[in-house]
């Protein structure tokens, strides 16, 4: 047996049930949240800031269109019709006057027992902090407290990513967690204070190290949140206020350096998108995604996932894996076709590899899987220009070149006079 470092305690899964103590074993003790270094998170956000996906990654939002199964782009269609009416509602909320009389005592209780009741899995407190704002929503976020909201996605579905039924889980949690965070708004606004919903998809910063520094759980090699109770398998939420609140603080749960042990996700990532090692990117160190080799996999094959699906700590949750790594050593479930075990189902253009992978098999692709559009909606009008001036024939001067030109023009006015930028990430 393992010796117990310490020992964390966090509410249970739903309101009413009891508190969860979780061991942390001794040797996996790092520091509370995420090693970093404070100047250099300043630094790159000043000289660096951070782009939303859709506006550092819109070229290939564009391709996605074009390749994902039919059942995708079916769904994406539904699910856009059904949260296009929140969007405008939820950037706009931070502009509704409250609506309550302001008491000026510390509203943290009954705000966290809202949102517990409202059916949110577990909710923290910290600073907003400005240096994770998106570049062209730095304006927008108005209010200096962070309320952390994380909504379980559900168990069942994911399980069986790739697949539909996990994508149906993933974009069906955004359906509920929207019109929940409008109902949160409200409620802070019948307290008598300001309330401003981010997310989902159309957040005004990155979500991970706030959610981390109240205290909600640590960052994963899989490049996501690992939550105590469900691990990555949480959609995240935030909600700007200037209601009086009191701050949670960063813990430790072991995650940092059980990642290490671990390595599940990274072993069994279809596209070898994830890292072993950590480095330090932009003051923090972690593992750290490479994009450019997932998302090829994930708009081919159903949202893929792969790396949340063979998550211990969402399979078992966080107390049973470090009960069961105190004692044995091991990871929970590492190994096991159960766990890691994963089907790719046909994509679209039948080019490339299907079939059931389990514990030490992967798929292989080639090059040309992997070349998709990249950067911005600028870059991608640039490469449409660049094809065509590559395939004309220069002596001949044909008028399809002027064409090109012209589109190109035209694309790029669309661009900067105002064509809005999607707030969905689906596509
Ligand atoms: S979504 Fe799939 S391809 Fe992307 S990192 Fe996770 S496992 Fe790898
Ligand atoms: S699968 Fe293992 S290595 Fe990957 S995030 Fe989960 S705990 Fe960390």
């Amino acid at each position: 047996m393992r010796k117990i470092g310490h020992v964390v305690t966090r509410p249970g899964r739903t309101l009413g049930d009891a508190p969860v103590d979780i061991p942390v074993p001794q040797e996996l003790e790092t520091v509370p949240g995420i090693p970093q270094n404070s100047k250099d998170v300043s630094f790159y956000s000043r000289e660096y800031p951070l782009q939303r996906q859709q506006v550092e990654h819109a070229a290939d939002t564009e391709w996605a269109h074009s390749v994902g199964t039919d059942e995708m782009q079916e769904y994406h269609h539904q699910h856009t019709g059904v949260m296009e009416p929140f969007y405008p509602l939820m950037n706009r909320s931070g502009d509704l006057e409250p609506t309550g009389m302001p008491t000026g005592e510390d509203v943290t209780e009954l705000i966290k027992n809202k949102a517990r009741e409202l059916g949110y899995l577990d909710v923290g407190i910290t600073a907003h902090d400005r240096r994770y704002v998106y570049e062209d929503r730095r304006n927008h976020v108005k209010y200096p407290h962070a309320i952390c909201l994380a909504l379980e996605q559900d168990y069942v579905g994911m399980q069986s990513a790739p697949s539909m039924s996990a994508e149906h889980g993933h974009y069906g949690t955004y359906e509920i967690q929207a019109p929940m965070g409008l109902q949160m708004v409200d409620y802070i606004r019948s307290l008598g204070y300001h309330g401003q919903v981010h997310g989902p998809s159309n957040h005004s910063a990155a979500t991970i190290p706030m959610f981390v520094q109240a205290g909600l759980g640590q960052l994963g090699a899989n490049g996501q949140l690992l939550t105590p109770h469900a691990g990555p398998r949480c959609r995240l939420q935030i909600i700007t206020t200037d209601a009086p609140v009191t701050y949670d603080h960063p813990v430790d749960y072991g995650f940092h350096a059980f990642c290490q042990i671990c390595q599940v996700c990274v072993n069994r990532c279809p596209g070898r998108a994830l890292s072993a090692e950590k480095v330090w990117w932009r003051g923090v160190e972690k593992n750290k995604l490479a994009y450019k080799r997932c998302r090829p996999v994930m708009i081919r094959y159903e949202g893929c996932a792969v790396c949340m699906k063979v998550c211990p700590i969402n399979r078992y949750g966080a107390k049973a894996v470090m009960e069961h790594y105190l004692e044995t050593g091991e990871v929970l479930g590492k190994g096991t076709p159960n766990l890691e075990g994963y089907t790719l189902h046909p994509e679209q253009s039948g080019q490339y590899v299907v079939g059931y992978f389990g514990p030490g098999e992967l798929p292989v692709f080639d090059a040309k899987f992997f070349d998709i559009p990249k950067g911005t909606r600028e870059n991608a009008a640039l490469n449409e220009l660049v094809k065509a001036v590559e395939t004309e024939d220069a002596a001949s001067k044909p008028p399809e070149a002027d064409e090109a030109l012209l589109k190109f023009r035209d694309r790029l006015r669309d661009i900067v006079h105002g064509e809005a930028v999607s707030d969905s990430t689906m596509f």
